[in-house]
């Protein structure tokens, strides 16, 4: 069986209603199969989400190209992401944004993220091993903040650091989880319901 590649991918987000160019290059120009182990390697074109260890996941394809299709509207020129994970969705920030913030829990995770952002040398992208539900306050304000672990409810510290008009992109609740746009307008917030996902919890607190 032949593996599926990298234009046959492009095509499924295109028929599931991505349109941006801009987000549909980057995710064609990411290979997706550095940022999983050799062993599945075969299935990273899919569009599936697959394992990375830690009982953690890669997101699905079609999840990031519409979380970063949303996000990049306003033209942001600072995101600050939360749940690095492997390091995939923030490959595909770094070519849309020009300063990309990540922060990780698991040091492991955050460790191998780093060296594959290097290897594809990603130049504009700051990452850090710390508790993303508090955010990175001295990077602080952000035009966009995505998170890609789901929230019990919305983390008030990334409220505070979104900048006035920014965009957060947020999965939010337990069981049935909701993927939140959050547009932030002077001491407002304008919310709109993107669609049902599932996502593993963001944590708050304690590192490993
Ligand atoms: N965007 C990632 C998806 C990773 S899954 C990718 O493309 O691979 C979500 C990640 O969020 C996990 O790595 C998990 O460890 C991390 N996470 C969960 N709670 C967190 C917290 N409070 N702060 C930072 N990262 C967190």
């Amino acid at each position: 069986m032949q593996s599926t590649t990298a234009q046959q991918l492009v095509t499924q987000l295109q028929h599931l209603g991505i349109t941006d160019d801009r987000v549909l290059a980057a995710i064609a120009n990411v290979p997706r199969q550095y940022f999983v182990d050799e062993a599945i390697a075969h299935q990273a074109w899919e569009n599936t989400a697959l394992p990375i260890g830690f009982g953690q996941t890669i997101s699905q394809p079609y999840i990031v190209a519409l979380m970063t299709e949303e996000l990049i509207r306003h033209s942001p020129q600072s995101v600050l992401e939360v749940g690095t994970g492997s390091g995939y969705q923030t490959a595909v920030l770094a070519q849309l944004i020009p300063h990309v913030f990540s922060v990780e829990r698991i040091k492991s995770l955050q460790y191998q993220a780093r060296r594959r952002l290097q290897r594809l040398d990603f130049h504009n992208v700051a990452m850090r091993h710390g508790d993303g539900w508090a955010g990175w306050k001295s990077k602080a304000p952000f035009d966009a903040i995505i998170v890609t672990a789901a929230a019990e409810t919305i983390p008030a510290s990334l409220l505070d650091q979104l900048a006035d008009g920014g965009r957060m992109i947020i999965p939010v609740g337990e069981q049935n989880q909701e993927l939140l746009l959050i547009e932030k307008i002077g001491n407002r917030t304008r919310k709109e319901v993107l669609g049902a996902v599932r996502f593993v919890p963001l944590i708050p607190g304690e590192l490993i």
